[in-house]
Parts: C-alpha cells; sequence; structure tokens
C-alpha cells in the first residue's frame, strides 16, 4: 500500500465527495476502499485523485470521482441487489458497485477496455466480484436481468428503453441524457404505475454509442483532436489567453501555450464542429495578432474535458 495514495484517496471523499453533498456513508466507505490509481494508465497515476475524468485509451475516460460517487448513491444500493454497469471504461466503477451491491455484471463495447478492465479489476482484488462482458449495453444484458440498478457511464440521447425493461420492480436506472456537452443525470425508476423520472446533476460524458443510443457517426457525438502551431506575431498580443477564453467558452479540452520560438502550441479536443470553429478563429486570432501559418496534425482523442493553460 501507499500511504501517499492512500492519503490522496481520503482526501478526495473527504474534499471532492462529502463536502458535494455526497451523503451516503455506504458509497464513501466504498469510494476510500478502491484504489483508483489501478485504473488509470501508469503515466497517470500521480493524478488518479485528481478531480476530473482522466483518459485511459480508445478515446474514453475513466470518470471523475464525484460522477462515480454520484451514479452509485443515485442507486441507492444496501448490499443485496444484483446491478448492471454500462460503459465498463477502466472497470472502476464497477469495482465500487461491488463495495455495494451483491452481484455486479459490467458491459463494454470495446473489447481491448474490457480486457484492461479485467485485469485492473483483477489487481485491485475484485476479479471475482465483477462479471466483464463485451457488447451493446445499450440493449442491456437479457441472460441476467431483472437487475435491481442499472448505471449508465456514458450519454444517451434518452434513457434506452431495453435497459428500462430489465428493471426489476422498483429497480432504477441512473443514465445521462443529452448531447455530448450538455447532460442531466436522469434516475428513472420503474413503478407500477410506469416510469418515473427524476433530474440529478448536470455532467459531462463520452458518448453512449449503441442500437439504442447513438449512432457512432452523429456529428457532436463524436471527439476531434487537434494539434496546432501557430506561427507569426503570436506572443505578447494575447494569443494564448484569447485562445484559453475562446476553447473554454466552447466548452472544449486540451491546452495552449507560448514555444520559446515564438510560436503558440496548442490542442483542442471537443466535437469537431467546435474544435474546426476553434481552428478558424486561430487563423485570425486576436485584434493586434498577425498569423502567418497554421499548421494542423489529427490525433486520436484522449477523452479531455478541461481547458488548460501553461
Ligand atoms: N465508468 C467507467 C470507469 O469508471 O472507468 C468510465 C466509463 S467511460 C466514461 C464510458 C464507457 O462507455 C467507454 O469505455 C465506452 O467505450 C463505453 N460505451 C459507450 N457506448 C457503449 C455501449 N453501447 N455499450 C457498452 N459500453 C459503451
Amino acid at each position: 500500500m501507499r500511504p501517499d495514495l492512500e492519503t490522496a484517496r481520503l482526501r478526495m471523499v473527504a474534499g471532492q465527495l462529502r463536502a458535494r453533498g455526497i451523503d451516503d456513508e455506504r458509497v464513501l466507505d466504498a469510494m476510500a476502499a478502491v484504489p483508483r490509481e489501478l485504473f488509470v494508465p501508469a503515466v497517470l497515476e500521480r493524478r488518479a485523485y485528481d478531480d476530473a475524468a482522466l483518459p485511459i485509451g480508445a478515446g474514453q475516460t475513466i470518470s471523475q470521482p464525484y460522477m462515480v460517487a454520484r451514479i452509485c448513491s443515485e442507486l441507492e444500493l444496501r448490499g443485496p441487489e444484483r446491478v448492471l454497469d454500462v460503459g465498463t471504461g477502466s472497470g472502476y466503477q464497477a469495482a465500487v458497485l461491488a463495495e455495494l451491491a451483491e452481484e455486479v455484471h459490467s458491459i463494454e463495447r470495446i473489447p481491448e477496455l474490457a480486457e484492461r478492465a479485467r485485469d485492473a479489476l483483477e489487481a485491485a482484488g475484485y476479479g471475482d466480484r465483477v462479471d466483464v462482458h463485451v457488447g451493446d449495453g445499450t440493449r442491456g444484458l437479457p441472460a441476467h436481468a431483472p437487475f435491481d440498478g442499472i448505471a449508465v457511464a456514458a450519454a444517451a440521447p434518452g434513457p434506452p428503453p431495453s435497459l428500462y425493461e430489465q428493471l426489476a420492480p422498483m429497480g432504477r436506472l441512473v443514465v445521462p441524457v443529452g448531447d455530448s456537452w450538455g447532460q442531466l443525470l436522469e434516475v428513472i425508476v420503474r413503478t407500477p404505475a410506469g416510469p418515473a423520472v427524476a433530474r440529478s446533476v448536470p455532467c459531462r460524458f463520452v458518448p453512449l454509442v449503441g442500437a439504442e443510443g447513438f449512432a457512432a457517426d452523429i456529428p457532436g457525438a463524436v471527439l476531434t483532436r487537434a494539434r496546432v502551431r501557430v506561427s507569426g506575431r503570436v506572443q505578447g498580443v494575447g494569443f494564448r489567453l484569447s485562445t484559453r477564453e475562446r476553447a473554454r467558452s466552447l466548452g472544449l479540452g486540451g491546452w495552449v501555450g507560448n514555444l520559446p520560438d515564438g510560436s503558440v502550441e496548442a490542442v483542442f479536443e471537443g466535437p469537431r464542429d467546435r474544435v474546426q470553429s476553434m481552428l478558424d478563429w486561430c487563423r485570425r486570432g486576436p485584434p493586434g495578432a498577425r498569423v502567418d501559418d497554421v499548421a494542423i496534425e489529427w490525433e486520436q482523442p484522449e477523452g479531455e474535458r478541461e481547458f488548460d493553460e501553461w
């Protein structure tokens, strides 16, 4: 056990969860028990307890600790339940759910992520407490239904009907609903009178891609990442700060910085149309700038959500 990571974990529980209103002691205990560092790429180990989602490869992310705790709280688990986790990703949320419920199935559409999640779950001691499946989670897992709780960790255009159908009576479905940049966490309870829907917190998740989610090629549901180097008179004219403000107002992830050779380098990640609009702006820059060249490289998205400067 690494004392520095243990301390960071407890600080995360107090500062990011309890202080923001997560008050289910079982959820807080579960978040204090699962070693999140085993579910992030090794190079990001020191950022494992950051108040952020982090890239895990394949353009996907491990969810922000607060969102994992919020989703788990909305499920109102007491111990004996059977749960479905849609969007395994790193496997972290599945491990937290394994601390809270009796039986956990988790489903991921990207086979290599499912494979890595199995390894991480094994390393963290949850190998025999979570069943990882590969497939389209928008259809649920009929062979293992009904579920007392279903947690979806990716944004859907609406609650997938198959998931509602696979809820046990009074079972709870928690799903982010909206487009890829503006979503609300919805909590849908299967009652004798039909679905009872409540809206929880605003959130931002990668898209749920599947038969009852987004089609992979819907504009705005697919992330793009562009790395640009802008040369000309671009330092000392507010280029970096205006880029940061504009990228943040567009909800893009990435960063911007001045290079020693006088150029500005930036990475923009987000929906294709918004990245394109940012690139168009870089060709002009703020008043006072003179842009001679904008070199663009397209990269694999990493799931960045925040926009920073350096
Ligand atoms: N809860 C995860 C964790 O703790 O690491 C994070 C999940 S990540 C935000 C969302 C995941 O949902 C991605 O790994 C993505 O591939 C997966 N996903 C998207 N559409 C899916 C679908 N139809 N079925 C299963 N998984 C899906």
